[in-house]
């Protein structure tokens, strides 16, 4: 006889990684700990792949890590048993420029490189005043776009759009992107790696440039860009309703300010991704704070959210 449980939310321990542009935040304000040296820059809170496979920090499947979850127990999912995890969560705290980038789509990925491209979306959780991110290019067409590579004309190729603490970006594959010194946010994309590096400052790490990939980056960068209203979304103050960020063929995305007591009546057919951004308070009775990410089990419906935070949902498609 198959033993039927309660579902629960399950908590995983994120990983971190340091990185040369890192910053302190996410010890110093997060509370993270890790044994690595240097600044760390990433926290992979919600990861399955081979450079990081979370662990279940408590519960019924506590120190199993996501990846065995995956393969398990496909019900918490509700997924097809041949499909890899389909999402990546991280905290981002930029103390540098990143580096200047682009990702392919799915059909570009699969044929060259084996795997799934790169969507991605970003929630700025701080950032300087008149701070910038960069997102597309001024480029017209791809011989424009490959000239003022050749030449650097970085300046007048990168567009720059003006964000603010709270707003929400999606990068489709193909747009050229980065992120910029001191912004912290929080990253949803694709499970993928396929990364094509345009420009990364002339910088030296270890006492060489870091590899750029500019044929590849050509090839999979959309020209002309052109600057969609949904781009960038302002979150609203509203409480204990969840705004919708992002509707795409990943994943949905939404930000969900609780102030006081509420339920979520999201229940997607799928699981979800939850991360508390600020704040802290209770999700069914369980005390949760700032910096905590678990998986929403397939069918599993938050009935009680109580106290004063916010709190990210991703649903896999
Ligand atoms: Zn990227």
């Amino acid at each position: 006889m198959v033993k039927k449980y309660k579902k629960e939310l399950i908590f995983l321990k994120p990983v971190l990684k340091s990185r040369i542009w890192g910053g302190c935040r996410l010890r110093t304000e997060w509370g993270y700990e890790s044994n690595l040296s240097g600044e760390l820059g990433e926290c992979w809170a919600v990861s399955c792949n081979d450079q990081a496979d979370c662990e279940v920090a408590e519960g019924r499947y506590r120190g199993k890590h996501l990846s065995e979850l995956w393969e398990e127990e496909p019900e918490i999912f509700g997924k097809r048993k041949d499909e890899e995890f389909p999402l990546l969560v991280k905290i981002i705290d930029a103390k540098e420029d990143l580096s200047v980038q682009v990702h392919p789509d799915d059909a570009y990925a699969k044929k060259h490189c084996g795997s799934k491209g790169k969507w991605e979306c970003w929630y700025i959780l701080d950032c300087p005043e008149n701070a910038e991110l960069i997102i597309g290019s001024s480029a017209h067409n791809k011989e424009e776009l490959a000239q003022k590579m050749k030449d650097g004309e970085w300046a007048s190729l990168f567009n720059r759009v003006p964000v603010k603490k709270g707003d929400f970006i999606a990068v489709e594959p193909g747009t050229i992107h980065a992120i910029t010194a001191g912004v912290e946010l929080l990253e949803v994309q694709q499970n993928s790696d396929v990364t094509y590096r345009i420009y990364d400052y002339d910088r030296l790490q270890g006492g060489k440039p870091r590899e750029l990939h500019q044929k590849e980056a050509l090839e999979v960068t959309h020209v002309p860009y052109y600057v969609k209203d949904e781009d960038v979304v302002h979150t609203d103050n509203r409480e204990n309703t969840p705004q919708l960020l992002a509707v795409t063929e990943i994943c949905r995305v939404w930000t969900l300010k609780v102030n006081g007591e509420t339920r979520s009546d999201l229940s997607e057919g799928t699981f979800m991704i939850g991360s508390v951004l600020e704040g802290s308070g209770k999700i069914d009775g369980r005390e949760v704070e700032k910096g905590m990410h678990f998986i929403v089990p397939k069918g599993y419906v938050m009935e009680k959210l109580e106290g004063k935070m916010r709190i990210n949902l991703v649903a896999s498609a």
